[in-house]
């Protein structure tokens, strides 16, 4: 798909990190955006830069999406791309237990259910609101409709200790890819997933300077974390190139090679 100032997009989580980053780069190439976001103070500051909008939505809220969707595409006109950025980290030890605690046993069901409903069904019902938005769209060059890109991790393959829930809903959206690339392409419309390795965003800021450092560390090549614009960049070309499609990608400075 061409970016220009033809084509609006949708970026949820796209406040912050990923999200603004790839907003950014979106808008540098004149596409209309819309920030989905609970984050309101710093999404309706980066929209105004951008010239997009901002709309204070909550994923796991289908009134909320409903309503973001409609002033969204009232703003900028109906969507051609939606980048499902919105998410949260989460391990057990960020409730208060040791990692080392045996975190399957301690592991509180309300939290799980929390992580699963953000990063996993609040992306997927953003994206089946988007499908039935696009179907409206008369399809463009190559019948293409539209693009979707699920921001999933490489926890979905790698999941460390604690991080059970958060690898289950990003392992989900890798299951969810191929199934929803199958049933959408007959409408023109593709879909694709990022799975980001340790990128520098306000989700890593809020580690303890030694964990960060140790972090970049172990990136085995280039030694240091991602920058949210490499994200963008990923994002990006997910967009611009059309024979991407059905495809989970790891970008991660090849952390699957870390020693353990
Ligand atoms: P971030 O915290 O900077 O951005 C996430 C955004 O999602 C925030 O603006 C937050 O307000 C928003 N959000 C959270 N809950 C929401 C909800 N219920 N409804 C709407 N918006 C909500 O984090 P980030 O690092 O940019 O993460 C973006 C995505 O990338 C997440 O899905 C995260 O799991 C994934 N990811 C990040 C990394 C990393 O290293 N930063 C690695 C792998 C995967």
């Amino acid at each position: 798909m061409k970016l220009d100032s033809s084509v609006s997009a949708v970026i949820t989580g796209g406040a912050s990190g990923l999200g603004a980053a790839t907003a950014r780069r979106l808008a540098a190439h004149g596409v209309r955006v819309a920030l989905f976001d609970v984050n309101e103070e710093q999404g309706e500051a980066l929209a105004a830069e951008l010239g997009g909008v901002f709309c204070k939505v909550d994923v796991t809220d289908d009134a909320s999406v409903d309503q973001g969707f409609e002033k969204a595409r009232a703003a900028i006109g109906q969507e051609r791309i939606l980048v499902n950025c919105a998410g949260i980290g989460g391990s057990a030890k960020t409730a208060g237990r040791d990692k080392k605690d045996g975190t399957t046993n301690h592991y509180p069901i309300d939290q799980f259910n929390r992580i699963v409903q953000i990063n996993l069904v609040g992306s997927f019902r953003c994206s089946a609101k988007a499908a039935k938005g696009m179907l409206s769209l008369d399809p463009l060059e190559h019948g293409e409709r539209g693009v979707m890109i699920n921001t999933a991790s490489v926890a979905a393959q790698d999941g460390q200790i604690g991080q059970t829930a958060y690898s289950a809903s990003k392992a989900a959206l890798v299951g969810m890819t191929l199934p929803m690339a199958r049933d959408l392409m007959g409408e023109g419309i593709r879909v694709n997933t990022i799975m980001p390795g340790i990128f520098e965003t306000p989700l890593l800021a809020r580690l303890p300077e030694n964990v960060k450092q140790s972090l970049s560390a172990s990136v085995p090549f280039p030694k240091r974390l991602g920058s949210p614009d490499e994200f963008a960049q990923l994002a990006e070309t997910m967009i611009v190139n059309g024979y991407f499609n059905g495809e989970s990608v790891r970008l991660d400075g090849a952390i699957r090679m870390a020693p353990r």
